[in-house]
């Protein structure tokens, strides 16, 4: 019971905050003396602090309004792509403190540097939270690749050329910091981080249950079914960008043939476009290929126009599938896919339109993420932020 209260009041106060006992005590529905003890609770654990007096416009005196504490805990997040190392903190209200990125090919390093270099620079955000006064709770990682989550394993991560890492163990013998080293280490997979991070901070509240397809270097999945991510017997669920588009089609990287991945990810679309040569993402090369690929469909290059429709019908081939099997409120592009969306999204619903079932329009909406490149980041750290809330009693017994 107690648990459960200390739950239910911390997460009040970090949703309506700044918020008075009484106020907290009305909407949580528990006597204000009850409140008043978890708060004193919730305040030595530096969960959550007094940020001012509420003006109530009466005669008497004003009560303390509380609200996350500023200066309290934070999960940290940990994202290694093909061209980039981010490490980023996020609060209990779901602010991002800080963002500290290592930009630079991992694909042409030994396994060793990459994971040193992510090891240094969580231990220099660590550093500068400290100096700001934050405490750091967690660390989780989000990879290109499948996780097997219980074990923090990564399975592979065809992108990057990893496979079969002990990451949490890996990350430490790679020279974690003692502060760091110390901390609970989470692992998974970077779509479903990216499909979290728009459940909580993103489109989330008003979305239902929805399909979060994210596109960089590959495309992948998360789905969110019930507000929690679903992510199958094995965690490996959402691999979105090998779903079948056409049996014979062009050969994939996964060894298979005609995957969506083969149409619409972002190497496909660059050679199709007539950009070889250029490579990376919208975080390891802002002015990469995803720029130009835009800045080439703006300015109406026939052949990049021709090359997004034709991603657009795969997608939408793809989703189709998708939409049959799971019946979700929404579907919502992030990442590349988001960036594109304005290329993307016209034959994309059209064929949703024209092969569901009975051809009516479906009633499955298209969304277009607004979180931009950090959605699986920021997802990886409120997620050791959102494993305190579901259970505070955890940190403060
Ligand atoms: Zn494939």
């Amino acid at each position: 019971m107690r648990r459960h209260n200390l739950a239910l009041v911390l997460r009040a106060i970090v949703e309506r905050g700044p918020v008075s006992r009484a106020a907290v005590a009305a909407y949580v529905g528990l006597t204000k003396a009850t409140v008043s003890s978890i708060v004193e609770e919730l305040l030595v654990a530096g969960f959550v602090a007094e940020v001012g007096r509420e003006n109530r416009g009466e005669a008497g005196r004003p009560g303390t309004v509380l609200a996350a504490n500023p200066n309290g805990p934070v999960g940290v997040g940990l994202e290694i792509n093909v061209d980039y190392i981010a490490v980023c903190l996020v609060d209990l209200a779901g602010e991002v403190r800080r963002v500290d990125v290592r930009r630079g090919d991992n694909r042409e390093l030994p396994r060793g540097d990459v994971l040193r270099i992510a090891a240094e620079l969580v231990a220099t955000t660590l550093v500068n939270a400290r100096t700001a006064g934050l405490k750091p709770l967690g660390l989780a990682v989000a990879l290109p690749g499948l996780v097997d989550e219980p074990s923090g394993m990564l399975i592979v991560a065809p992108n990057l050329g990893w496979r079969d890492l002990d990451v949490p163990g890996a990350l430490r013998a790679a020279g974690l910091s003692a502060a760091a080293a110390e901390l609970p280490i989470a692992v998974g997979n970077e779509a479903n981080f990216a499909a979290i991070g728009e459940l909580w901070y993103g489109h989330g509240p008003e979305l239902g249950d929805f399909v979060h397809v994210t596109g960089e270097t590959g495309i992948g999945a998360g789905l969110v079914v019930g507000r929690r991510l679903f992510g199958g017997a094995h965690g490996y669920a959402g691999e979105l960008g090998h779903v079948t588009v056409e049996p014979d089609g062009p050969g994939c990287g996964c060894g298979a043939r005609g995957c969506l991945e083969a149409y619409a990810g972002q190497e496909v679309l660059a050679r199709a476009a007539g950009l070889s040569g250029v490579t990376g993402t919208s975080v390891g090369n802002p002015d990469g290929l995803g720029a130009l690929i835009e800045a080439a469909a703006a300015a109406g290059q026939p052949e990049v126009l021709a090359a997004l429709r034709r991603a657009g019908w795969a997608l939408g081939v793809a989703l189709t599938d998708v939409v049959h099997l799971l019946d979700p409120d929404a579907v919502v592009l992030a990442g590349l896919c988001a960036r594109l969306a304005a290329w993307l999204v016209p034959e994309l619903r059209a064929q949703l339109t024209a092969r569901t079932i009975g051809g009516v329009p479906p009633r499955t909406r298209v969304e277009v993420s607004q979180l931009g490149p950090y959605g699986a980041l920021r997802g990886a750290a409120g997620s050791v932020v959102m494993t305190l809330l579901a259970n505070p009693m955890a940190e403060v017994a």
